[in-house]
């Protein structure tokens, strides 16, 4: 028979979680949606929390793994800010998926994102990680290496920075993609 993901089994993998990092998160509170593109969702807005959307956690077909993959996607961003501090898919979140075994990509909400990249929460979890990059600081990109960033442009999720990389010359980057993609030194 298939795993019903109600909340006492999402919460009893939340506590497995937290036998292994020490935190808490298990003692969030846990809320489900409706939402067909959010499949999971850590929210520090507004009091910290997890949901869930029960379109896929109530259903039957969908594969054990990827709901506990979810939830430990969102268990690395609680595991994220309460460590670290930090939002996102940055290297301290991938640090914290590795920690929980989760798989370190943004796997549901990449796919999703690209067609409901207007979802507040996404948006929200983003604009908070671009906030903090200023002219002067230095970034290493996966293919250009280390650079420090010179200027940044635009608003909000349109962003666009320019980067002088040490090798590969100056380049004019999306703040979004590189919030996501590179490290922040
Ligand atoms: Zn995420």
């Amino acid at each position: 028979m298939k795993k019903v993901w109600d909340e006492d089994a999402i919460r009893k993998e939340l506590a497995r979680l937290d036998g292994i990092t020490g935190l808490n998160g298990a003692e969030l509170p846990i809320r489900f949606t409706d939402a067909q593109c959010v499949i999971g969702c850590y929210h520090l807005n507004n009091g910290e929390r997890f949901s869930f959307s029960r379109i896929y956690f109530m259903d039957p077909e969908w594969a054990e793994e990827s709901a506990l993959d979810t939830i430990r996607h969102e268990y690395a961003h609680y595991m994220d800010y309460a460590i670290y501090g930090n939002v996102g898919h940055g290297w301290t979140w991938k640090k914290c998926c590795s920690v929980v075994a989760a798989c370190p990509v943004r796997l549901y909400n990449s796919w999703k994102n690209d067609y409901y990249n207007k979802k507040q929460t996404e948006k929200e979890q983003k604009l908070l990680g671009m906030h903090d990059y200023k002219a002067g600081d230095y970034i290493i990109h996966p293919k250009y290496g280390k650079g420090m960033i010179t200027t940044i442009a635009g608003v909000e999720i349109m962003k666009t920075i320019q980067v002088e990389f040490e090798t590969a010359g100056v380049r004019k980057l999306s703040l979004a993609w590189v919030s996501d993609n590179c490290i922040k030194l």
